[in-house]
């Protein structure tokens, strides 16, 4: 990546970076941001028992709603930085907070997190704004479901307007499954983010995820990414956070991109503009290819997990002048990223009964890997007594590898894969499976 007229002069205030999350997400995001030589210190809030295998890495332990005491420790730190990676803080105003506390911060304020945290309005949203999207409905009790549900002729997908960790999704087949699915969540099963429903109209076609960093009004694309929500091979099973992905998909070739520039990218930070929203973070597209053209499933108001551990290898050390631009209201919108000549792929290893219910505490045992072009993110982990590494959530590891084509990619992480091993590990074989040539049936 080279970015036009940068010069590291002018970012010499970037001793300091903090990140805040702890997942495989913020790992890469940290290893990416190392990478920078004017870089000294990388802190994670909580981070996990990967965080400090990156280099210059450093856990804290505080509790970020503890606001005088995050500021006076940000303040004891020097931080000159801050990434927020999750969806809860930014929805929670923290970005807002840090900001109003003079800190430079990459993570939108609760006015744009709203993209995310409340389905119904980012549906009116891309309404005001034209955008292709999905037809919905959005409805604020089970009898106003009901009669939707009934009349309808098609199927219809049933979403939890708020927060609900990717589980307040429902496709059903039928519409007594859709009308189960309504009444479960106007019951509470997620709380008050089912105060809200939204039915939409099921569209089919393949999906893709495109991520602009935005300074609230310009933008830069990273490179685009496909990931794997399902839990089984042949993309069946139940929804997860996330099996796997890879990037940059094929399926979106110059033109098609330019296309959903047009029609959805900048519509989208013009109506945020339109709004008033000084949006300064990452977007996520979620986005569905139909035979229609590409339509937005869902926004994202942080780095889509597991894509972001699959694009960060492809950063270099400029990524990090990027997300302060961010921060600061002053990308020139026109820096290119230049990837090295490589694509990258990530498998997710997972606890046996994820996602539902799993076990944790396993021990985690890594043989002899293939460094080059490898890394391991940890995604769940924890350290034991005796400082060894134990599984500590669903998703456990991130596989990730680059290389010249996918299938170099994949055979990669598959025989890395069989070096790690620990009690109920799960993972899929077929990741990457529309861009590999061979893909093994053996898991
Ligand atoms: P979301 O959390 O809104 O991204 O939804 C999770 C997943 O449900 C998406 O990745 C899609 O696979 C699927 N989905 C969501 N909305 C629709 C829709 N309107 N039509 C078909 N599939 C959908």
């Amino acid at each position: 990546m080279s970015i036009n007229s940068t010069n590291s002069k002018n970012f010499s205030k970037l001793k300091n970076i903090l990140i805040i999350g702890n997942g495989g997400r913020e790992n890469s995001l940290a290893w990416a941001i190392q990478k920078n030589e004017l870089v000294k210190k990388v802190y994670l809030i909580p981070g996990n028992a990967g965080s400090e295998r990156i280099n210059k890495c450093k856990r804290i332990k505080i509790d970020i709603n503890n606001l005088n005491e995050l500021t006076e420790k940000l303040n004891f730190l020097e931080i000159d930085l801050i990434v927020i990676g999750p969806e809860i803080p930014l929805a929670n105003g923290l970005a807002d907070f840090l900001r109003k506390k003079n800190f430079k911060v990459f993570g939108p304020g609760k006015d744009g997190a709203k993209l995310e945290y409340s389905k119904s309005w980012a549906k009116e949203f891309m309404q005001d704004a034209n955008i292709p999207t999905a037809n919905f409905w959005k409805v604020n009790s089970l009898e106003e479901a009901k009669k939707i549900i009934h009349s309808s002729s098609i199927p219809l997908v049933v979403k939890a307007d708020g927060l609900a960790s990717g589980k307040g999704v429902f496709i059903p087949d039928s519409k007594d499954e859709c009308l189960s699915a309504a009444e479960s969540i106007f019951n509470g099963q997620f709380g008050n983010s089912g105060n809200v429903v939204v039915l939409e109209e099921r569209i089919q076609g393949p999906e893709v995820s495109v991520f602009a960093l935005c300074d609230g009004k310009r933008y830069i694309l990273l490179p685009t990414a496909q990931d794997h929500k399902r839990l089984n091979e042949k993309d069946k099973g139940p929804n997860t956070g996330g099996m796997g992905a890879y990037s940059p998909t094929p399926l979106l070739n110059k033109d098609y991109l330019n296309r959903i520039i047009q029609e959805i990218i900048e519509p989208t930070i013009d109506e945020l503009n339109k709004r008033s929203i000084d949006y300064r973070g990452v977007i996520y597209f979620g986005l569905m290819i139909t035979e229609s053209g590409p339509k937005v499933i869902e926004y994202n108001c942080r780095f889509g997990d597991p894509e972001c551990q699959t694009i960060m290898p492809l950063m270099d050390q400029n990524f990090l002048f990027l997300l302060e631009k961010c921060s600061m209201g002053s990308l020139a919108g026109n820096e290119k990223i230049n990837t090295p000549n490589k694509v990258s792929g990530c498998v997710i290893a997972t606890s046996k009964g994820y996602p539902h219910e799993y076990k944790t505490g396993f021990p985690i045992k890594i043989g002899k890997i293939d460094s080059s072009d490898t890394q391991i993110f940890d995604s769940g982990t924890s350290l034991g007594k005796n400082g060894e590494l134990l599984t500590d959530g669903g998703r456990v590891l991130s596989i990730v590898c680059q290389d010249s084509n996918f299938d170099m990619v994949f055979e990669k992480a598959y025989k890395n894969l069989k070096e790690i091993n620990f009690d109920g590990i799960y993972f899929r074989n077929d990741i990457g499976h529309q861009v590999r040539k061979y893909v093994s049936k053996e898991n």
